[in-house]
Order: C-alpha cells, then structure tokens, then sequence
C-alpha cells in the first residue's frame, strides 16, 4: 500500500476519505478563517456524500477531545518534564496553544471521524 492509499494521506492533505482525489473541505487552509469550517457537502470527484445525515459529525466532538488531551500530554512532557516549567505557565501556554490549533483540531477531528467509516476505493 503506497502512502496515497492510506487514512492519513486523506486526513493530512484534505482529500475525500473515499477516492483520496477530491478535496474534503472547501479550502485548505486552516487559517482561511472565514471559510475554514465550510465542508464541500459532496466529493467534487466521486460524489461521496460528505454530510451524511443530521449529526453525523457529533461523534467528531469525542475525536477532538482525543486530539487535545494527546496534544496536552505531549506539551506536557515536553514544557515540564524537559523544560522544568510549572503549572500555571504550563496551562497558560497550553491555553494559546488550543486557541492558535483551533481550526487545526475542528478540521482534524472531522476528517478523521468520516476515515473511520469511509473505506478508500480506487475506483
Ligand atoms: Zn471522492
């Protein structure tokens, strides 16, 4: 399997969880903060319906806590455990960090929410 064949191509690079070709989003760039959050509603190639049903993407809201707290422990080890720094200033910095990732966790947790259940087909 070529890395263009896997779930994280899909996931890094904005691209359908189905065909790997059209993108997932409308734009691809997280910080495009007027239309960051905007999903195409289907597969501009293979017309694989993005939106699915009325809350699909709730499940993404389990996704992006999963990302923060591995995000969290990671900064962790790397401000505390290697850098000595205590708590408050931890939490602080951890703070601008979750605010600046934003978009990069909200975009995140849905492109891998729809992978898990979307299987790549070439065709
Ligand atoms: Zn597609």
């Amino acid at each position: 399997m070529s890395y263009r064949e896997t779930k994280l191509y899909s996931i890094l690079n904005n691209k359908c969880p189905h065909c790997h070709k059209g993108n997932f989003w409308e734009t691809s760039n997280p910080y495009d903060l007027k239309r960051f959050s905007k999903m195409n509603s289907r597969c501009p190639v293979c017309r694989e319906d993005f939106k699915r049903e009325p809350g699909y993407y709730f499940g993404a809201t389990y996704v992006s806590y999963g990302l923060t707290v591995a995000f969290g422990i990671a900064l962790y080890i790397v401000l505390a455990g290697i850098f000595k720094m205590d708590t408050i200033p931890f939490l602080i910095i951890f703070s601008v960090f979750l605010i600046i990732l934003m978009p990069v966790f909200y975009r995140g947790a849905r492109i891998i929410w729809i992978n898990m259940f979307v299987p790549y087909r070439e065709k």
